[in-house]
């Protein structure tokens, strides 16, 4: 992780008690790489090779729901780790459009339920209760369909195709 993005983070320790050092700790032991950028929507986004987070987008929601979405992008990170590249480029490269959809929905609720248990870990307290009164938006819970959709039919177990899809959601 760039030190500007971790100074970045640490600083917003003055406006909440979270405990950002062990976040921030995490991300390098697990050697995590993480990118300050622009997209095209949402406050981050999770790839093979690193994470992308919108900071940008960060000061306009407070600091337990900023912990959390990063914790939810770790969480897709691992994933895509722990699981193998091959593994979800061919489920992303289903003929069945249901089944892209439902292999998206799944892999967020995996992310969900990581940064639930590591923002607790990380805090000794839970994120749970925030969680189930959130608004959708937010965690962006809706439009998984669409994304589904955009990426029917494109990858065909090829990494550049699957590349060539995460580039088109990043601005710079
Ligand atoms: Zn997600």
């Amino acid at each position: 992780m760039d030190n500007n993005i971790s100074s970045e983070i640490l600083n917003w320790q003055s406006e909440s008690n979270l405990n950002w050092n062990a976040l921030v700790d995490y991300i390098y032991n697990k050697r995590i790489v993480i990118i300050d950028s622009k997209l095209k929507s949402g406050f981050g986004m999770a790839t093979y090779y690193g994470i992308h987070l919108n900071l940008d987008y960060f000061k306009f929601v407070n600091g337990e729901i900023r912990y959390f979405l990063i914790c939810h992008e770790i969480g897709h990170y691992v994933s895509l780790i722990e699981q193998g590249l091959d593994y979800h480029l061919n489920m992303l490269s289903s003929s069945n459009l249901n089944d892209v959809y439902n292999h998206i929905v799944n892999e967020e609720k995996r992310a969900d339920d990581f940064a639930l248990n590591l923002y607790n870990i990380l805090n000794n307290i839970s994120f749970e209760d925030i969680h189930n009164n959130i608004n959708d938006e937010y965690l962006n819970k809706n439009g998984y369909m669409e994304t589904a959709k955009y990426i029917f039919g494109r990858i065909n177990n090829n990494e550049q195709n699957y590349k060539n899809i995460i580039n088109e959601f990043i601005i710079i």
